[in-house]
């Protein structure tokens, strides 16, 4: 037997590298908001202080340059964000969101803060964003927006996507929280559309352990969003709208703190993006030698930024199912001691409508608010609602957080010897195979056994 999990010799039994993401200047800059001894520089009133302290401004000018964008609006979390946006363009009770089942789930419940209900769309079986076709399909009389996820870092279809909210008078938000500085045919993502955002947590390529940016070129959308970050029942006279629906505002503020470790992060983007994109040309040219594993698919005008590196597995090329090839390779690997030196994880996320919320219908308080604001319309969260989605969850995807800054070549090289011997001796794994459950492996329970 040649496989280590049928106790032959493994591939690689020193560890991965583990991601190490602060430094000096992170430290410096924590010292000095210290010293400053202002560590939130947030007023709830109408003077420039409403607008947040000096880090605050700074990283949103820092932003905005970065980015290319008009407006930068600091927030404590991009689920925060998310939710501030649902105010900002006017989501009501009823008002419905076309978003993707295949993402964080704070891209679908974001609208629910307003009462607004999530309408899940197919993702595209290639890119793994939300597809254009069924985004139509999806389309009545009460929508009102469409969320878009750049998912795993990969551009989603903008140009056909702008044409139908153009078509139909829609908002378009993009959730570029695992795509900052990917470009879509030469443009920013997350400032294609009308308003869009990036989070700073601590598992995305840059961060400050929580937080998240908003980013639009759309003058009336920023002050709204920044009326609703602060309190904004305090100022809304003074900021002149007619319409003040959903400009109440909470405490979504970002603290010094966190914008002084972000300005800090910001530099160093493009260098991560830079390393991560050759770890996975890398692992492209390794993969197309091995049948039945597929690289991501890139069209030509993108880029991509590799939050995760997703595999497309064809079961019946190799002939056993992907939990049995998923736990073959693991033996073969160091065992992982946090996310980012986990070689490999199934089906990234179940799609969200399998969740209690949309299956029992029940949101905000017990009697089915927002569901039940449209009188005449039963919505339906049934298994076989975004098929290609459910597929990639429960048979053909498989993601790799390998590819992160801490990792060199000969690292990606371990990885790819392991999956290619695999699949070279997929024979030892047919009686296992047999044996072996249907059940998607849980990283995250994968994870706890591991801290
Ligand atoms: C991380 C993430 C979010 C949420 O961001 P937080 O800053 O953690 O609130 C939303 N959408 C997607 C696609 C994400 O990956």
């Amino acid at each position: 037997m040649n496989l280590a999990i049928n106790g032959g010799s493994p591939i690689r039994t020193h560890p991965f590298p583990v991601r190490k993401t602060m430094g000096k200047e992170e430290k410096e800059a924590v010292l000095r908001v210290m010293d400053s001894d202002v560590l939130s520089g947030f007023v709830g009133a109408d003077c420039s202080a409403f607008y947040g302290g000096k880090e605050v401004k700074n990283l949103e000018a820092e932003w905005k340059d970065r980015f290319d964008v008009k407006h930068a609006i600091s927030v404590s979390s991009w689920t925060a964000g998310l939710q501030v946006i649902m105010g900002a363009i006017g989501i009501e009770p009823g008002d419905e969101v076309i978003c993707p089942p295949y993402t964080m789930s704070a891209s679908a419940t974001s609208a629910l803060f307003y009462g607004g209900v999530p309408v899940f769309a197919d993702i595209d079986k290639d890119t793994y964003n939300i597809n254009p076709e069924s985004i139509r399909k999806n389309i009545s009389t009460r929508t009102k927006a469409i969320v878009v996820v750049h998912l795993f870092g990969n551009p989603a279809n903008m140009h056909e996507i702008i044409k139908i909210g153009k078509e139909h008078n829609l908002r378009i938000i993009e959730d570029a929280a695992q795509s900052p500085g990917v470009q879509y045919k030469g443009q920013q993502v997350g400032s294609i559309a009308d308003i869009g955002g990036f989070s700073l947590n601590y598992h995305k390529h840059i961060h400050c352990g929580e937080g998240g940016v908003i980013v639009t070129n759309d003058d009336e959308l920023a002050k709204k969003c920044m009326l609703i970050r602060n309190h904004g029942e305090n100022v809304v006279e003074s900021f002149k709208f007619e319409n003040i629906s959903n400009l109440f505002g909470s405490n979504y503020r970002l603290t010094e703190l966190q914008a002084g470790i972000a300005t800090s992060q910001l530099k160093k983007l493009d260098g991560i993006l830079e390393k991560r994109n050759r770890l996975a040309k890398h692992l492209d040219n390794r993969l197309k030698d091995i049948k039945g594993l597929n690289q991501p698919y890139l069209e030509k005008d993108n880029t991509h930024s590799y939050y995760m590196y997703p595999i497309r597995y064809e079961e019946e090329v190799i002939g056993i199912s992907r939990s049995t090839f998923r736990m073959a390779v693991m033996a073969e690997l160091p065992r992982p001691t946090s996310w980012d030196t986990t070689p490999l994880a199934e089906g990234y996320v179940k799609p969200l409508y399998f969740s209690k919320l949309y299956q029992d219908q029940i949101a905000l308080g017990s009697k089915g608010f927002p569901f039940n604001v449209n009188k005449e319309i039963v919505y339906n969260y049934q298994e076989g609602l975004c098929p290609i989605a459910e597929n990639m969850y429960s048979k053909e995807l498989l993601v790799s957080p390998l590819i992160q800054e801490a990792m060199e070549i000969k690292d990606i090289d371990s990885f790819a010897d392991a999956l290619a011997k695999v699949v070279k001796n997929k024979h030892e794994l047919f009686e296992l195979d047999e044996n072996s459950s249907d059940s998607v492996f849980d990283p995250v329970e994968a994870l706890d056994s591991c801290a």
